[in-house]
């Protein structure tokens, strides 16, 4: 069956059997799981998901796949097809497909990659383990280590709630039609929820505002200069820090003591 890709869509799909089921590997799936996947495409990660998994929901955002994702999927009775922007459900009507317990796996559109990702971390959906293609720069982002160069809003967003490493690289050659970058198979595993995790997240933007200037410079964006300096003298924090030399728990350690 002839496919029209959508380069709106970010429409770049795997064939390759070997490196599914490599994927499917990654994400632990077995038979008592319940999968979400966002972008089901023409169907074949989704496939080779629902010959292990317990139940499959998969998202898609066009319409024009139907054809091609009920041939390809003809033969399985664990998969549920929903039609329509992932974004635009509501968690509840997401968690009634999917349960409260489940993986989510997914060659991502990489155009809502941070929204996707954000809205797993921050709400009430809140997947045991995400095992997303990413492109190979944001993979490197979301796992990045304090002090690097990488490290900023988005590694911190995800290490703050869970644990995070690139477990497989994936060259542009592996997909059709070929993006222009190369990607990477992340493994997100959550291990807790907070409390703010927004405000949080929202601090620690302020906290990056300018990343080359120092963290008192930011902040003072919001707060007085002896709230700071009680709070990093507490804290032991240097006057000269910058947000990049901070790990997840000093963030959420400064949001407490300024908040109060
Ligand atoms: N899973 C397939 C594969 O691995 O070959 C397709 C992956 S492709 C990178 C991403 C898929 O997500 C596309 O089929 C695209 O149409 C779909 N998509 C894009 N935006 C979406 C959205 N907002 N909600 C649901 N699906 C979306």
């Amino acid at each position: 069956m002839e496919i029209n890709f959508k380069k709106k869509f970010g429409q770049n799909f795997l064939t390759d059997t070997n490196l599914l089921i490599s994927i499917a590997k990654d994400s632990l799936v077995n038979k008592d799981t319940t999968v979400l996947e966002i972008g089901a495409g023409a169907g074949a990660l989704t496939l080779v998901l629902a010959k292990t998994a317990k139940k499959v929901v998969s998202f898609e955002i066009d319409k024009e796949l139907l054809p091609v994702l009920s041939q390809n999927l003809k033969d399985m009775d664990n998969v549920e097809l929903v039609f329509g922007d992932f974004l635009k459900f509501t968690d509840e009507q997401i968690l009634k497909k999917t349960g409260a317990d489940f993986i989510v796996v997914a060659n991502l559109p990489y155009y809502i990659t941070s929204p996707l990702i954000s809205r797993f971390l921050s709400g009430k959906l809140h997947p045991k383990s995400l095992t997303i293609m990413v492109q190979k720069e944001v993979a490197d982002r979301i796992c990045a280590s304090p002090k690097t160069k990488d490290y900023g809003v988005l590694s911190i967003m995800v290490q703050l709630v869970a644990d995070a490493k690139v477990v497989r690289q994936v060259s542009r050659k592996m997909f059709t039609p070929q993006p222009n970058v190369d990607s990477s198979i992340v493994k997100i595993d959550t291990k807790k929820t907070i409390q703010n995790y927004e405000q949080i997240v929202n601090f620690v933007k302020l906290c990056f505002l300018a990343r080359r200037k120092t963290l008192v410079n930011n902040l003072s964006k919001q707060y007085t200069k002896q709230q700071i300096n009680q709070a990093f003298t507490a804290l032991n924090i240097s006057l000269s820090t910058r947000a990049e030399e901070l790990n997840p728990q000093q963030f959420i350690n400064l949001y407490d003591f300024l908040i109060k």
